[in-house]
């Protein structure tokens, strides 16, 4: 593992220097989203860091991620959130997205070919989601109606993939909303990660 942090930090500094250092002036005056840059970042290895290694993947842990990040930073903050953004929902469909899912768009997403972001804050609540309105159900033939506003969702209109974040059921046995307490056992949060995936194709 230590060789293969090795490896990617160097790629992140490298993207930093080639890529993000020279252009960033310009995508501020530009105010677009790079896409020919995340493609290269892509080519990297730099936009699947947690996912699983079957699928392409570097299998890196959150901590490690961190340290490609910082590394990034040193170009832009923005741009190294944004990729930090797309690699943890990345992970989350990757890792725990139904087999149908992963075998089909996991190597896309790994890539970074498809983005990906996620919908927390809403118009009424940032650092509250315990005051989300958003809400999930289940239909009668087990597929998910999702009901609610979100607001500040960063990459909106360029992801593939959107990740909406609904409070659990007061019964889910991991708390009330999956964003507090995160158990694995939690039926709940398998569906949310298995189920409430909707693409946002522009
Ligand atoms: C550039 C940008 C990109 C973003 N991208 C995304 C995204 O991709 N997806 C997404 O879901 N959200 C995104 N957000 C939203 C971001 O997560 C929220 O802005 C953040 O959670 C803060 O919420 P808020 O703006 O409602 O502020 P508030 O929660 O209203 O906070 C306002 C102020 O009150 C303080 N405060 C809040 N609660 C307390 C407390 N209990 N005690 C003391 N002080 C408190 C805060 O520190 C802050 O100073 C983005 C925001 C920005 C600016």
């Amino acid at each position: 593992m230590t060789e293969k942090i090795d490896t990617i930090l160097t790629a992140a500094r490298e993207h930093c220097a080639k890529v993000i250092k020279p252009n960033i002036d310009q995508w501020n005056e530009n105010a677009k989203w790079p896409r020919d840059a995340s493609d290269l970042a892509g080519a990297a290895g730099l936009t699947g860091l947690y996912c699983p290694e079957e699928f392409g993947g570097q299998g890196l842990s959150l901590g490690d991620g961190i340290r490609v990040y910082e590394e990034l930073g040193m170009g832009d903050g923005a741009y190294a959130f944004t990729l930090s953004m797309h690699n943890i929902c990345a992970y989350a469909a990757c890792g725990f997205g139904t087999d149908t899912f992963k075998n089909t768009w996991a190597k896309d997403l790994i890539a970074g070919r498809k983005l990906a972001n996620f919908a927390l804050t809403e118009p009424q609540s940032g650092s509250d989601p315990a005051n989300m309105h958003t809400r999930a159900t289940v239909n009668d033939d087990g597929s998910y109606t999702v009901s609610g506003a979100k607001a500040w969702v960063s990459l909106a209109t360029k992801t593939w993939l959107c990740l909406p974040f609904p409070p659990a059921p007061t019964d889910c046995p991991s708390g009330r909303s999956m964003t507090h307490r995160h158990t694995p056992s939690c039926p709940w949060l398998k569906c949310i990660w298995t189920m409430l995936l909707y693409q946002l194709r522009t």
